[in-house]
């Protein structure tokens, strides 16, 4: 790791060391690129502020595809990129952004930062909030093909740590040894699994040995970041892949925590979940294959949980008839234990709620099937996204055909539900803080649901594994 110690070092002269790659040479083309993103690059540069395209955008460029955001870093701190745009707001704590909406796209503007301080040989990161030079911003990024630059003025590639030969062989590498990334953020292993099934590229063996060796070290990290993790696995296409590579490389178990809220789960997913969801993961990439309707993450995600939950939750969401007794426990559950088993499992508080909405609006469908079309719960918060969720889990519930078209044909004029589906402070080279890393503390249960909603500081959710 040969890091550059002179911060001075101008942006031009800071090529140096790197593979770079003219206009000529590596046939992207000016088409793929977005104009906000070409004007905002020339606006920065003008104001000199040298400005790259990283991260994830290079990678789809090179490889021809339109990339489906653009993340550029540039030298100039956020205030300043700020002061350049009306429209742009700065978000973040820990390491701040700039976000620019312009000609209707939101383009993600970060200052390059430095390598990230460690507590010593391959330690978690600490600290990850220094600004620094282009060549220290490519090395804090999780695989070579992940982090080169392309500059959109001069229309270069810049690669400073090989991901263009990493391309061209379709090999997934992390920057260094494996042991010391995944050590230094878990979640790079689940990202691993994330590029090589969407790109079909092969994992380095070194590699996937250490991912096996290390599976289980993703369970300390903070579960919301995981939450999120999973949730971009069940909407691009991929969930039947994605999953059984989990399951593969020992990453399913820690991943999907069940044994934390032994009292939702079914005990089939508890002992084996995989073969318990697959037929929920197929119908996901069947509807991403068909393009149909956009489904939110959080709604997949929701159905992925009730799909591993104990029949009764989806019985009871069906409106199947049930007794007395166990219809009161149900209900409880739904009313206390499940929006807190939601949160611990990882969803945000702006998830959780709209989620008990979607929760009750498909129970309220479900129980009036008769009424689809007219249904008087049309105009309920969250009943586009339940006759969503309703239509992903109609073959688990054995449902008529004809009443799940009824509510897709109904989609398009029913409003969206707003959920908070990607937050995005913080997520930019989601290097996790060890200080907020304490998972949640259970509460050793017994079968049933936690009889009272506990509430944290006042309001549920806030707070979440960050104490300790
Ligand atoms: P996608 O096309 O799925 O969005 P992406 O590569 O753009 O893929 P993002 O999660 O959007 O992935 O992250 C953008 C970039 O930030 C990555 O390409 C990588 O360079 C960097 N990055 C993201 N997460 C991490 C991480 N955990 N560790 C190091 N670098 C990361
Ligand atoms: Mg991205």
């Amino acid at each position: 790791m040969n890091l550059p110690t002179d911060r001075q070092t101008t942006f031009e002269s800071s090529w140096e060391g790197a593979t770079v790659l003219g206009p000529e040479e590596h046939g992207v083309q000016r088409k793929q690129i977005h104009p906000a993103v070409l004007e905002v690059v020339s606006r920065l540069s003008k104001a000199g502020h040298p400005t790259l395209v990283v991260g994830g955008a290079v990678r789809d460029l090179l490889l021809g595809r339109t990339p489906k955001d653009f993340d550029l870093a540039t030298s100039a701190r956020p205030e300043q990129v700020k002061a350049l745009f009306q429209q742009a707001r700065i978000i973040g704590r820990r390491f701040r952004l700039v976000l620019i909406r312009h000609k209707g796209i939101t383009v993600e503007v970060a200052t390059f930062r430095a390598e990230p301080s460690r507590k010593g040989e391959a330690a978690m990161i600490m600290r990850d909030n220094r600004f620094g030079t282009p060549r220290e911003d490519a090395f804090r990024r999780d695989f070579t093909i992940n982090a080169m630059g392309f500059d959109p003025l001069t229309f270069s590639v810049i690669d400073y740590v090989g991901g263009l030969k990493d391309l061209k062989q379709r090999t997934l590498r992390t920057l260094f040894s494996p042991q010391v990334s995944f050590t230094e953020d878990p979640v790079r292993m689940l990202r691993a699994v994330r590029f090589q099934v969407r790109l079909g590229f092969q994992m380095d063996p070194e590699m996937e040995r250490t991912i096996r060796a290390m599976a289980t070290e993703i369970s300390p990290v903070v579960r919301h970041r995981l939450a999120e993790e999973t949730q971009r696995f069940l909407t691009g296409g991929f969930a039947v892949a994605s999953f059984q590579r989990f399951q593969e490389l020992g990453l399913l178990k820690p991943l999907l925590a069940l044994q934390d809220h032994r009292w939702f789960f079914a005990h089939d997913a508890l002992e084996n979940a995989l073969p318990k969801m697959t037929p929920y993961l197929k119908a996901l990439d069947a509807w991403a294959e068909e393009e149909r309707e956009k489904v939110s993450p959080t709604v997949a995600l929701l159905g992925l949980l009730l799909m591993l939950g104990h029949p009764d939750y989806l019985a009871f969401l069906a409106a199947e008839p049930m007794a007395v007794d166990r219809r009161r426990k149900v209900m409880n559950a739904f009313r206390r234990g499940v929006p807190d088993m939601l949160a611990e499992w990882g969803l945000l508080k702006g998830q959780v709620d709209p989620a008990m909405f979607i929760l009750l609006a498909a129970h309220s469908l479900l129980r009036d099937r008769w009424k689809a079309r007219f249904h008087p719960g049309r105009l309920m918060g969250g009943i586009r996204e339940a006759w969503l969720l309703v239509a992903l889990l109609a073959g688990h519930l054995n449902l008529d055909r004809s009443f799940v078209a009824k509510g897709l044909a109904l989609l398009p004029e029913l409003p969206v539900f707003p959920i908070l589906d990607h937050p995005r402070p913080d997520r930019h080279g989601g290097v996790y803080d060890p200080r907020a890393k304490t998972p949640p503390r259970l509460k050793p249960r017994g079968e049933g649901p936690p009889a009272k909603r506990r509430r944290r500081g006042g309001k549920r959710g806030r707070g979440r594994g960050t104490g300790g």
